[in-house]
């Protein structure tokens, strides 16, 4: 008998919805229909929202050891479907299924949801001086709904589902619109092991998410998104008053400081801003690099980008891809435009084929560009990266912290001490140094400013989906 997780005909054939119904998905590599997707109404949210809720109590009355379990046999079942899953992900995203792409996605889902599993969170007794006992326990919040984007739709999904699940909350998620089949592909098989009604989905653009936000039944709301939609969801929810996590955009500084080693660096700089084609929240989006070693750092910048092949995601050698969809490769596009039109720099790329099938734009490095052009100030999420001179690091740090994003940003020197008291000055949930986005689930992460509130990964992402209870006595 043939199973879902046989192959990639089978998996998506066991989430598409009725032949001649459904909306048509095409591969943003060619352009071609790959599949079909039902859409939910807002009654559909309703009723997922109940079965969650119904389902709610028995999954944490189970004991952590039995949730934990499941947990790794839910990640032992993406690890049998692991290659079905890839081609879901990099024939609706666009990502390659090499690099940093589509398996190494599904490798982060397993990665994560056995380090969520297996993460310790022990009571914390908070006083014991004899007259006085406390301790801090975490509880189940009750129904989460988790609200993912499009650039990593399904790791996403993990960092929002897995926790929830540990923490003995049931959840209702929605992929993006743009990456519906990834999202349901992966919820297909992640429900080969967990209990009914513990994980439901929905899909549907914004008006289906904002049905999620209202709704009296939702207690925690997880968002990864823009800044704009996780400020209206903030404004939608306030009725409720459920308990809100925001990973929203972000437009990371990175700072080369003038005792860096250009060549040693380069390939880092590559990967912190190029990843997933640029379409990655923690990415480097904009790099200010010393003027003593500007034009070296921007020559072998251009070098690596020059040689990574982007191309339609099965062929085997890409590594980079096209953009998702339409409207961000208009985002990327205009943005290189009025670079241009400004005066600054393009080294490489900056003239995408508009005919050509698919959404391509090129690895786009531009330079000599004003601290204040809009493909500086503004999320490009794509590959087209500016690079801005400056003379005093003060000056750079003042750049750095000048916007209203505040997810990641990174440091780049020979002298560890001295780039980490650089990292002290700068207004970023996670300052790397001397790589960029190196994410890890031991380590949590979050953003500040316009890039959200809450944590995620390790200890304080499991805190962030329960509520916390003092038993005092
Ligand atoms: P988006 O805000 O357009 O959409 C995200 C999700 O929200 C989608 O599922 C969408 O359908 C839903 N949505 C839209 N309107 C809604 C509403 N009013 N109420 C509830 N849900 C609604 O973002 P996107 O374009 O999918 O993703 C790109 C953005 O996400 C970028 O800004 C990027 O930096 C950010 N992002 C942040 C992180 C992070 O961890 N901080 C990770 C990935 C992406």
């Amino acid at each position: 008998m043939t199973t879902m997780t046989d192959s990639y005909e089978a998996l998506l054939a066991a989430i598409t919805p009725p032949t001649g119904t459904g909306r048509e998905v095409r591969d943003p590599a060619t352009g071609e229909v790959l599949g079909r997707v039902a859409d939910s109404i807002t009654a559909d949210v309703a009723a997922a929202i109940a079965t969650a809720k119904a389902a709610q109590p028995a999954w944490a009355a189970r004991s952590d050891e039995e949730r934990r379990a499941i947990l790794h046999k839910a990640a032992d079942a993406i690890e049998r479907a692991a290659e079905p899953l890839a081609l879901v992900l990099s024939r609706e995203q666009g990502k390659p299924l090499n690099g940093p792409n589509a398996r190494f996605e599904i490798g982060a889902c397993v990665a994560w949801l056995r380090n969520t599993a297996d993460t310790p969170l022990p009571v914390d007794v908070l006083v014991d001086d004899g007259t006085t006992y406390a301790e801090l326990h975490y509880r189940p919040v009750g129904v989460v709904g988790a609200i993912a984007p499009w650039n990593w739709p399904m790791m996403i999904a993990i960092w929002q589902i897995a926790p929830s699940l540990r923490m003995g909350n049931t959840v209702v998620a929605k992929p993006s619109e743009h990456t519906t089949l990834s999202g349901l592909a992966l919820i297909a098989i992640l429900n080969q092991e967990l209990p009914a009604g513990v994980l439901n989905v929905v899909t549907g653009a914004g008006e289906i998410g904002a049905a999620i936000t209202t709704d009296p039944d939702i207690d925690k709301i997880m968002f990864t998104g823009s800044t704009a939609t996780g400020k209206s969801i903030v404004a939608a929810s306030a009725g409720n008053l459920p308990r809100v996590t925001l990973e929203l955009g972000g437009n990371d500084a990175g700072i080369v400081l003038p005792d860096a080693d250009p060549t040693a660096i380069a390939e880092g700089l590559f990967w912190g801003a190029f990843i997933n084609t640029g379409q990655t929240c923690a990415a480097l989006k904009r790099l200010y690099v010393h003027d003593s070693i500007y034009d070296e750092v921007v020559n072998v910048l251009t070098d690596v980008a020059a040689k990574m092949p982007m191309g339609i995601g099965l062929d085997e050698q890409n590594v980079l891809g096209p953009l998702q969809n339409q409207m961000q490769f208009d985002i990327v596009d205009r943005l290189v435009e009025s670079a241009k039109a400004s005066g600054a720099r393009v080294v490489l790329g900056g003239e995408p084929d508009r005919d050509a099938p698919g959404y391509f734009y090129p690895t786009t490095i531009v330079a000599d560009i004003h601290h204040a052009d809009p493909l500086v100030v503004e999320e490009q999420f794509g590959p087209a990266l500016p690079v801005i001179r400056y003379h005093s690091v003060d000056d750079a740090i003042a750049h750095a912290n000048a916007l209203d994003a505040g997810l990641g940003a990174s440091v780049w020197s020979s002298d560890r001490a001295k780039a980490r008291d650089v990292a002290a000055r700068i207004q970023a949930g996670t300052v790397w140094i001397n790589s960029h986005g190196t994410i890890d689930p031991r380590i949590p992460f979050g953003g500040v400013k316009g890039s959200g509130y809450g944590l995620e990964f390790a200890a304080e992402g499991l805190k962030n989906v329960a509520l916390p209870q003092v038993i005092n006595g």
